[in-house]
């Protein structure tokens, strides 16, 4: 085999190489060029190029940064965000094999480079069905990555009408030199296919025998060339502007911003493929097998080029890592179900011969390394000089000692001071220092704030309490009959009379007018939380109505640990697809902080991101139905419509809304492009695309406990310390930290918050007696939500001073009174 005789490339590199007159590879003479280039022009030139993408897109972003929790991402997000100060959104194609390390980095990401993010999860059950063909057809775990990768990132454009991305590193020109800077390449769907996906396109991997349909592979599928030029998406790589030195760039993203590196088992470089339990591990062996060489070759070719390391330093490097076992290859073989000895037949078929022959015991060995080509012609003649040294640093792992033994399919989508690891909370030490907390708060509850109170036209005067169940008259828009009987049990005592068969056969007769309505796209779009009723949202229109569901997820910026598990759970054992909104942390703090200090409602940016950021994403993806849970208003007896109706279109007018639109809150920090999914569609727009968005509770007797009992044999998991305080369930309302005070301010308001929600319900669907919620509700109803407060007052920086200031604020003096230097209610429920 000829190798390299400046770096280690053999002629048989699958990108293929060309050798001058030396023995130089076509890489090392193009990667000349980085220091003979001027680039402070080539600067100047990107800088042009993004100048005239500013604000041109029109829906507010500049441009798509495809990002991931290892790699380039943080560089080029530095890059395109601080440097040349763009609006980008970032986008993720969840490549599934992720460590914690990786699930840390593109959470902390997220946070410290405050954009907005879609992460799109495909169904793992498919993935592992698609890796198994994929690896019988052409030996390759990778190619579902590669693929998504590169094929997400354009479809958001394409939907979203952003019509630049930015990639980092173009690796075809920087290992093996297939173009110049100069030719300034870009990404298009032809070089996707030759030089990224080995030729194989997403169509070619159809397969009945494995199960791999025309329908299932939709995530791989390139838009149309007419789609593209209607959009005039390009994809630009910031390697062709910018000087390209992967460690030089990690270190200063550890030093900036954090990121995590880790030690790598087949390569001394720490810095790219933390994020993936294989990419650096049995993906790269397979690359061993097929071609003799590796990723170590690789990264010590760059440094060698960088002249940080000699060739003979690189070579034994080689010697070190390339023939190494992974240590990850039972877990692959584990999840992909691949026998072992199958692992290793299948991938003996595709060793290239040029390289690997059989010994005389019919062993594979290899013909050549560069190992035996150290000393070669022209080798010293064509030497680059060292000159510095070559250390990769390992930093300290934010979580200590624990241990990367699987697959993490979601993790943590923020990270903070105290939610910092990739799944677990640090629960026990809430719950450790929950009394002393609890002390403490008892004191400031008491102590005299001022008597001012903001009083509004939904600020009630009195409470009566329903003579039914333990709902007060001043809940907005409650009303009381002359029987004394609230709205709520009236709606309860209706649905009874409701044929629930005649609904059914209404839903079944929907379900079958839209399924397969969208070509190859989704069916229909399930707004899930990882709470119960979500579970059975997506299992009612997945299994009993066989739609092809797109489940929606606006990430809650706290989660708990039982949140993210049953997210994992509900796309596991549901077996959906997923996107995962992420909003930018600034603004979402910024329209808490105020909703919380003027309204005295810290929810509304959850409320409003919601019911829009699933509408936005419906139209994205043309998906002709949405599927909400429950109309609160019907169930509860709210203000906005007393009537049962199926369509949830209106369900940015109801009571969680207060008539407010984002556009209240413009200032310094909201602003119109950078709120994108807090706008709802408007009702033309809903005429025009023709999407229909529906109430499954008008179609189905919903009933919470029944669905906690569903969820759980998929997976759902309770609160595993117990209710919280104040509450009577331990499933409800568990998957995220701000909410609970949120609540809590309705008790200062109305004078109920959580307790008698809860046994109201347990009161509708006959599992509770009036007598029993009453014991229960005052026992239970001043507790005060201790456990998230601290989250509280850090998510929203405030002070404690602040937050019980505005609180009081909100303490209805009509009902509320103090006892003894104690706040109590005036009214007690008996
Ligand atoms: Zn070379
Ligand atoms: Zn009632």
């Amino acid at each position: 085999m000829k190798y390299c005789t400046r770096c280690l490339y053999p002629a048989n590199h699958p990108l293929y190489l060309t050798f001058d007159d030396h023995g130089v590879c076509s890489g090392c003479r193009v990667h000349e060029e980085k220091d003979i280039l001027n680039w402070e022009i080539r600067k100047k030139k990107l800088d042009k190029i993004l100048e005239s993408y500013r604000n041109k897109s029109g829906n507010s972003y500049d441009c798509i940064i495809p990002v991931r929790g290892g790699g380039d991402s943080y560089f080029v997000t530095h890059v395109i965000t601080k440097i040349f100060k763009l609006n980008p959104l970032l986008v993720t194609y969840n490549h599934e094999y992720n460590t914690k390390t990786g699930i840390r980095n593109l959470a902390n990401l997220l946070t410290v480079f405050d954009c907005d993010h879609i992460n799109y999860t495909l169904d793992p059950e498919f993935v592992r069905r698609l890796v198994r063909h994929t690896f019988r057809k052409f030996a390759s775990m990778y190619w579902h990555i590669l693929a998504g990768t590169l094929t997400f990132p354009v479809q958001v454009a394409v939907k979203f009408k952003i019509p630049l991305i930015i990639w980092g590193v173009h690796g075809w020109s920087d290992q093996v030199g297939m173009f110049s800077h100069l030719d300034e390449v870009e990404m298009t769907e032809k070089a996707r296919k030759e030089h990224s996906l080995m030729g194989i396109d997403a169509r070619d991997i159809i397969s009945e025998k494995d199960g791999v349909t025309r329908q299932d592979i939709q995530p791989f599928i390139y838009p149309f060339d007419e789609e593209i030029e209607r959009v005039g998406v390009r994809g630009i790589y910031l390697s062709n502007y910018i000087r390209w030195d992967s460690k030089k760039q990690h270190e200063r993203m550890i030093k900036l911003y954090g990121y995590e590196t880790a030690k790598q088992q087949r390569t001394f470089n720490t810095y790219e493929d933390v994020d993936c339990f294989h990419s650096a591990g049995t993906h790269d062996y397979i690359k061993f097998i097929k071609y003799g060489y590796s990723k170590v070759s690789d990264h010590a070719t760059r440094e060698i080029r960088l002249k940080r390391m000699t060739r003979e330093e690189g070579i034994e490097m080689v010697k070190k890592y390339s023939e190494k076992i992974p240590s990850d290859l039972p877990v692959f073989l584990k999840w992909s179900g691949i026998k072992r000895w199958k692992f290793f037949s299948y991938l003996d078929k595709w060793r290239d011969k040029r390289i690997w022959q059989k010994d005389k015991y019919g062993k594979w060995v290899l013909k050549d390394s560069v190992v035996n080509h150290i000393k070669d012609l022209n080798v010293s003649k064509v030497r680059l000089v060292k000159i510095e040294d070559c250390k990769f640093i390992i930093t300290p792992s934010r979580e200590p000692g624990e241990k990367e033994d699987k697959y993490i399919l979601m993790g943590r989508g923020y990270i903070d001071k105290y939610n910092y690891k990739a799944v677990f909370d640090d629960q026990l030490a809430i719950q450790k220092n929950l009394k002393k907390t609890k002390r403490h708060i008892s004191r400031l509850l008491e102590k005299d704030w001022g008597n001012f109170f903001i009083k509004d036209e939904r600020t009630p005067k009195e409470m009566v309490f329903c003579k039914k169940c333990v709902m007060s008259s001043s809940k907005p828009g409650l009303y009381l009959n002359e029987d004394g009987i609230c709205g709520a049990c009236v709606s309860v005592e209706k649905k009874k009379l409701i044929n629930w068969d005649k609904k059914k056969a209404e839903l079944k007769q929907l379900c079958d007018k839209y399924r397969g309505s969208n070509g190859n796209g989704y069916d229909c779009l399930v707004p899930v939380s990882g709470g119960k009723d979500s579970m059975y949202q997506v299992w009612e229109m997945k299994k009993i109505y066989n739609m092809k569901v797109l489940a929606v997820c606006i990430v809650p910026h706290l989660q708990t640990s039982e949140g993210i598990a049953n997210l994992n759970s509900l796309v596991k054992k549901l077996n959906v697809d997923l996107i995962k909104i992420s909003l930018k942390p600034s603004v979402f703090k910024a329209i808490r902080r105020k909703t919380f200090v003027k309204l005295g409602n810290p929810n509304w940016a959850d409320h409003a991101s919601t019911f829009s950021g699933v509408a936005r994403t419906a139209f994205m993806y043309q998906i002709p139905l949405i599927v909400w849970g429950e109309d609160i208003a019907v169930e509860f007896g709210g203000t906005t419509s007393k009537k049962r109706v199926a369509s949830a279109k209106d369900i940015i007018k109801n009571d969680l809304i207060l008539n407010r639109s984002v556009k209240d809150f413009y200032d310094d920090i909201i602003k119109p492009e950078n709120t994108y999914f807090y706008k709802y569609p408007q009702d033309e727009d809903w005429d025009k695309r023709k999407i229909k968005s529906i109430y499954l509770g008008y179609y189905h007797n919903w009933n919470g406990y029944e669905h906690y009992l569903l969820a759980k044999k998929y997976g759902f998991q309770s609160r595993k310390l117990g209710c919280l305080s104040g509450n009577i369930l331990n499933y409800d309302n568990i998957d995220e930290k701000l909410c609970e005070i949120h609540i809590w301010i309705k008790f200062l308001k109305y004078g109920f918050w959580r307790p008698t929600d809860q046994c109201c319900y347990h009161i509708w669907n006959g599992r509770m007696s009036r007598e029993k919620a009453i014991r229960l509700v005052n026992a239970k109803q001043y507790e005060f939500p201790a456990e998230y407060y601290r989250d509280f007052l850090e998510f929203h920086g405030i002070t404690e001073k602040q937050f019980w200031k505005i609180a009081n604020k909100y303490r209805n003096r009509n009902i509320w009174h103090k006892v003894n230097g104690k706040w109590k209610l005036k009214y007690i429920l008996k």
